[in-house]
C-alpha cells in the first residue's frame, strides 16, 4: 500500500489553519437534512484536529452549481446538522478565499471550526485551476483530505491543494484506504467479488478489473440476465442487454485465462409484474423463464451455493445487489447471502468490503451494516477504484 501522512503525524496545532476537505453534499428534503451519514463519517477527523488546537476550516462541495453561485446549493443548508453532530458552534464563511476568509481566520480562536462555502461556486474548483488553489492555500497551514468519496476528481479542493500544503489523510479516508487495501490491493485470498445491480453497461470496466484480481465472480442483479442471455438463456421479459453478449462473451474469456470463476444463477425468482408480492411470482431454473416473465432475483438454491463459496473465501467485495431489493420478495437473495457475508466476517474468518448507493441500502435493509467489515458510501469513487483507476485526490496524498 502507497504511504500517506496522517493525523498521527501532526502534534500540536496551536496557531495554525487546517483547510479540511470534507463530504458534506448531504441528502436533504424540504431544506433539512435528511441522513447525517457523511458530517458522522467526517467528525472525527475534524474534531481531532480541534483537538490539537487547529483552527479548522471546511471546504466542502453541495449539488452541481457548475461555477456559479446558487443560493438554494449554499453549503450554509448543512450548517445545522453539522453543529448537531458535531456539537459544537461552527462559523459560516460565505467564500473559500481571499480576505474574508482571512478575517474569519483572525476571529476564531484555537479549536474553533468554520465552513467556507460551497467550492463548486468557483469554476476554478471544478477545472482544478492552481490560481485557485494558490488562494484557498493562502488562507491555510496544512491540508487534510477526508473526502474519499470526492477524490476521483481532480479538483481544486481535493487535488489542487495536497500539493500547495503539507497534505495528510483524514480518518476516513485512511480507514478507507486500509479497508479498499485489505479488499483488493494485498488481500487475503482466496478473493470473490459480487457485482449485482441494474446494468451491465454501468459496470463493464469493473467487470473487466474483477475478473483479473480475484478467484470468483459473483453475478446477480439484472446484469446476470445479460450475462445469461449471451450464453443462450430465455430470459423473458428480464431487464437485459441483449446488445451487449460479445462484450460479455470477452468477460467470461478474460476469466477463464486469470483461473476466475464466474457464477452465474442457476435458479432464479420470476414474475409477470415489477410489484409486491405479486400472484405470478415462482422459483424456477433459468432455462424455464417464461417470455412474459422477468427474473427478478437469485434462486434460492443459487444463493447457498453462492453461500459455501464464500466459506472457502478470506476476502469478500461486493458492488451491487442480487435482485429487485426495493421489492418484497424480491430482496431475499441480497438478503440472505448479505447475512452469509456478515456471519463469516463476524466469526473473523472474512474480510467484507462492500460499497454502491444501492448496495449500502441493501445492507442496511439486511440489517448486516455493522457486521460487515467496511462498507464504504463513496459510491462514484468506490465504484473507480473497483475499476482499478488511479484516483487523483489519492494518489495527491501519496508520499513519494
Ligand atoms: P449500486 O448503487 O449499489 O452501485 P446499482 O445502482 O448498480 O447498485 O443497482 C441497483 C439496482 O439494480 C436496484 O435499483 C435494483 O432494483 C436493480 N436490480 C437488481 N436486480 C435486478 C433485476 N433482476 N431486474 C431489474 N433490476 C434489478
Ligand atoms: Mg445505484
Amino acid at each position: 500500500m502507497a504511504r500517506f501522512r496522517t493525523l498521527d503525524d501532526l502534534g500540536d496545532l496551536t496557531g495554525n489553519v487546517a483547510l479540511v476537505r470534507v463530504d458534506l453534499n448531504l441528502p436533504m428534503q424540504d431544506g433539512s437534512v435528511t441522513d447525517d451519514t457523511r458530517v458522522r463519517a467526517a467528525a472525527p477527523t475534524i474534531l481531532e484536529l480541534a483537538a490539537k488546537g487547529a483552527k479548522v476550516l471546511l471546504l466542502a462541495h453541495f449539488g452541481r452549481p457548475k461555477g456559479e453561485r446558487v443560493s438554494t446549493m449554499s453549503v450554509s443548508m448543512t450548517i445545522d446538522a453539522v453543529q448537531a453532530v458535531l456539537g459544537k458552534e461552527v462559523m459560516f464563511v460565505p467564500e473559500i478565499a481571499g480576505p474574508v476568509v482571512a478575517q474569519s481566520v483572525g476571529i476564531l480562536r484555537p479549536g474553533d471550526i468554520a465552513l467556507l462555502e460551497n467550492t463548486r461556486f468557483w469554476k476554478g474548483e471544478e477545472k482544478n485551476d492552481p490560481e485557485l488553489a494558490k488562494a484557498i492555500a493562502a488562507n491555510g497551514d496544512i491540508y487534510v483530505n477526508d473526502a474519499f468519496s470526492a477524490a476521483h476528481r481532480a479538483h481544486a479542493s481535493t487535488e489542487g491543494l495536497a500539493h500547495l500544503l503539507p497534505a495528510y489523510a483524514g480518518r476516513s479516508m485512511e480507514a478507507e484506504l486500509k479497508a479498499l487495501d485489505a479488499a483488493l490491493g494485498t488481500p487475503e485470498r482466496p478473493v470473490a467479488a459480487v457485482v449485482g445491480g441494474a446494468k451491465v453497461s454501468s459496470k463493464l470496466d469493473v467487470l473487466t478489473h474483477l475478473v483479473t484480481q480475484v478467484d470468483h465472480l459473483i453475478i446477480g442483479g439484472g446484469m446476470a440476465n445479460t450475462f445469461l442471455a449471451a450464453r443462450g438463456v430465455n430470459v423473458g421479459k428480464s431487464l437485459c442487454e441483449y446488445e451487449l453478449a460479445p462484450t460479455c462473451e470477452q468477460i467470461l474469456d478474460a476469466a477463464d485465462k486469470s483461473g476466475c470463476s464466474v457464477h452465474l444463477p442457476y435458479d432464479v425468482v420470476v414474475a409477470k409484474e415489477f410489484a409486491a408480492n405479486p400472484a405470478s411470482v415462482r422459483t424456477c431454473n433459468v432455462h424455464e423463464v417464461a417470455a412474459d416473465e422477468m427474473i427478478l432475483d437469485v434462486g434460492p438454491q443459487a444463493v447457498e451455493a453462492l453461500a459455501d463459496v464464500l466459506k472457502t473465501c478470506r476476502t469478500l467485495v461486493w458492488n451491487g445487489p442480487l435482485g429487485a431489493f426495493e421489492i418484497e420478495p424480491f430482496d431475499t437473495a441480497t438478503v440472505a447471502l448479505a447475512r452469509s457475508a456478515a456471519a463469516l466476517s463476524k466469526e473473523g474468518v472474512l474480510t467484507s468490503v462492500a460499497g454502491g448507493g444501492d448496495t449500502v441500502a441493501a445492507l442496511n435493509h439486511a440489517g448486516v451494516a455493522d457486521d460487515f467489515t467496511y462498507i464504504s458510501t463513496a459510491g462514484g469513487a468506490f465504484l473507480e477504484w473497483m475499476e482499478g483507476k488511479e484516483l487523483p485526490g489519492v494518489k495527491a496524498l501519496e508520499i513519494a
